[in-house]
């Protein structure tokens, strides 16, 4: 069996065959990040645009590089929710156009039912396992059951910790920073961070007096931003406005110490220490956080008898997932409740064609959801995943 993916939900178009022993034949992505981040964020018909442009060429690309024709293949499987309408609609229109023509069956995907199943295609893991989700979109904690079974033990409430760590970031201005220009903010954060002192500034712990599995992330972005104004107060200067108009080399220029204390009236490297400390503070809060939740996740796991150890798993997956400071704090979770603690590489932890592809395969293994008319459907912003029994958990 070989499945084609086709994923446009965000801001990558990302396409890729694989076969139905988990061999990925080939892929491609265009990834519309640098355009976003000159824009401080997705605009979407900016993204439906690019999507537009490039949805041809990358799934050419894909079938070229896996050596195989539209004709060999078993299926073509589609990001069809939840996302961005526009992004998903250029997907969805495109997929719909190549079934029909050539008389494929169709497989509509959920995109995070994809995130959280990609570990499959590396590992063997038999279900159930625990999987929790953080990425720029979404930080969900689910049980996967089955291929289409999920138990939907926690989410945030507000914003989701990429976004979180996005906002920080801009906030700061390190889209500008020379060292991190070309980073995710999330990024950014996590290499500022390796140079800054945690212990600095304090964000405080969300959600304490809500004894479930859910998370906030919006409180730690209203202090982080807090902590940034009063900074930028003390020293009688505005830092992240010097920064917005600052470009690579005027980054340089006020980061000599010397000239930054004669222009600035700082102490010699003061204002990179406080950019440093505050990334390593918002990093250690986000990771505490996320780290707690799921350590109450897996205790309701063990006591419901939903998972039992020594074979059960936990599956940490998102873009947030390749943080390495966040992956310690799980893994110093796991190792208390001795679960296995496993991750998908970083290329497939972000968005991809691989892990559509994958979960059409998943699902025409189990026999679930291949189409062969493909009349009413349609793309769904919005969509959960799995059976909630979050009020359960405490
Ligand atoms: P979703 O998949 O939920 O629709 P998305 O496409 O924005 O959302 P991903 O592509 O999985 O999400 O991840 C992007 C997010 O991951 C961004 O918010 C980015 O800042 C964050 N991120 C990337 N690398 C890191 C890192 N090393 N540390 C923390 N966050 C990171
Ligand atoms: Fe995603």
């Amino acid at each position: 069996k070989l499945v084609l993916g086709i994923e446009t939900s965000c801001d990558d178009t990302a396409a890729a065959v694989v076969d139905d022993t988990g061999k990925i034949l080939g892929e491609a992505l265009h990834s519309q990040n640098e355009v976003h981040l000159k824009t401080g964020g997705i605009i979407p018909p900016v993204a439906q645009q690019l999507h537009r442009e490039n949805i041809e060429r990358i799934v050419k690309e894909t079938l070229c590089v896996s050596g195989i024709s539209l004709k060999e293949l078993s299926a073509v499987a589609t990001t069809v929710k939840p996302g961005l309408a526009l992004s998903l609609g250029v997907g969805l229109e495109y997929s719909l156009k190549l079934v029909d023509k050539y008389k494929k069956p169709f497989i509509p995907i959920h995109h995070m039912e994809a995130h959280a199943l990609t570990i499959r295609l590396i590992n063997q893991v038999e279900f159930p396992f625990l999987v929790l989700l953080i990425s720029g979109g979404h930080c969900i904690l689910v049980v996967a059951q089955g291929v289409s079974d999920f138990l939907l033990l926690g989410q945030s409430v507000d914003i989701a910790p990429g976004d979180m760590l996005d906002k920080v970031a801009r906030r700061l201005s390190l889209t500008k920073h020379p060292e991190c220009c070309r980073m995710s903010g999330g990024k950014a954060i996590e290499h500022l961070a390796q140079q800054g002192n945690r212990l600095h500034y304090e964000l405080g712990a969300p959600m304490r007096h809500h004894p479930n599995c859910n998370f906030s992330f919006s409180g730690l972005h209203s202090n982080a931003t807090r902590i940034i104004m009063q900074k930028e107060k003390e020293e009688g200067i505005f830092q992240s406005k010097i920064y917005t108009n600052c470009t690579p080399d005027l980054w340089l220029y006020l980061q000599k110490p010397l000239l930054l204390t004669i222009s600035l009236g700082l102490q010699e490297g003061h204002l990179l220490s406080c950019v440093t400390d505050i990334a390593a503070a918002v990093q250690h809060a986000v990771a505490l956080h996320i780290a707690q939740r799921t350590h109450r996740a897996i205790l309701f796991c063990i006591k419901s008898g939903i998972l039992s150890q020594p074979n059960a798993t936990l599956v940490v997956s998102g873009g947030v997932a390749s943080n390495q400071y966040i992956r310690r704090a799980l893994q110093i979770v796991t190792d208390a409740t001795n679960f296995n603690l496993l991750c998908p590489p970083p290329r497939l932890c972000t968005d991809n064609g691989v892990m559509i592809a994958w979960n059409g395969i998943e699902r025409m293994r189990a026999g679930l959801g291949v189409l062969h008319s493909t009349d009413g459907i349609r793309y769904e912003p919005k969509a959960s995943l799995g059976i909630d029994i979050s009020e359960q958990v405490g």
